[in-house]
Order: C-alpha cells, then structure tokens, then sequence
C-alpha cells in the first residue's frame, strides 16, 4: 500500500473510531475525532519509516515492533493510540498487496502476504482500501464493547473475569 491508501485508511478510521468510543454524535464525538486523528495518522506512517533505515516492510513491519509501540501506553503514558495506525498498516500490507510483510522479523525473513492483494495502482485499490477499514471498525467496536476499553485500556467485567481466572 502506498502512502495516500495508508493515510486515507487512518483518517476514516479516526472518524469511526471516534464515533466508536463517543457514539454521542455530538461536541465529544468531535473531539475524540479530533484525539485520534494524529496518533492515527503518525502509527500509520510509521512502518514506512524502513525504507530509509533498515530493510524495508522487514525492520518496521513485525509484530515485535507493534509489541514495542503497545507497551508506550501502558509502561510510559503516551503515545496513545499509535498501536492502531501501526497495526493498520500492517493489515493494509498484507492483504493490500501480494507481496507481504516480514511479520516476525528478525526472527524471519519470510513475507506474509494476501495472493488476492490488490495493488495500489488498481482502480480498486481506494475501494478495497475503505472496505477493509470498515471491517476494522468493526473489530474494534466489538474489543471496545465486548474485550477492553480502548479509552482507558480497562478490561470488560467478562474479559477480566477470564484473566482472573488463569492461574499464573
Ligand atoms: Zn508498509
């Protein structure tokens, strides 16, 4: 995927995301838009950041690297969001394209890619683009609803229930 499919992609994941967490429709909705917006936008540039350092959609396409943009909000209090725009970039380069991402880099070199990609010069690359973020809204409503609260990161009362239940 190239840049303008990854920025759109973050930008219409922004505003239903928003709506998402503030369904209100209202000022709030607005703001929440206007917080997600950013974050989104960087995490999804973010990955392509290889093609200037490192090896590109290897070094800062794999998931250890999501890992490493997930702890920020959890162990330093920022950074926010910027896992989503990561975590859609990686999608849109996987079934967005067929050549793939290096998703266990450096463990791995292999590329993990859709045969069905479609490529960002196809006519359909916008329409595939909008098509996959609506199923990822759809993801995240049901995580925001059913699994954690994406605002705070406060498992649900069922998903703590089974966390508590694990032994460690
Ligand atoms: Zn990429």
């Amino acid at each position: 995927m190239n840049k303008k499919g990854h920025v759109l992609n973050a930008i219409l994941l922004a505003i239903g995301l928003g709506y998402v967490l503030q369904p209100s429709g209202d000022v709030e909705t607005f703001v929440t838009i206007v917080e997600l917006f950013v974050p989104l936008v960087l995490g999804a540039l973010f990955p392509d950041v290889d093609t200037a350092f490192g090896k590109h959609r290897k070094t800062l396409h794999s998931l250890p690297v999501l890992g490493i943009i997930i702890a920020y909000p959890v162990y330093f209090g920022n950074l926010q969001f910027v896992w989503i725009g990561v975590a859609t970039h990686y999608l849109l380069d996987v079934v967005g394209s067929k050549r793939g991402i290096a998703l266990f880099y450096p463990l791995s070199s292999t590329e993990y890619g859709l045969p069905i990609g479609v490529t960002t010069s196809s006519k359909w690359a916008d329409t595939f683009t909008v098509a996959i973020t609506l199923g990822e809204l759809a993801a995240l409503a049901a995580v925001q609803f059913f699994v954690v609260d994406l605002n705070t990161g406060t498992p649900r009362e069922a998903t703590a229930a089974v966390l508590a239940s694990i032994p460690v």
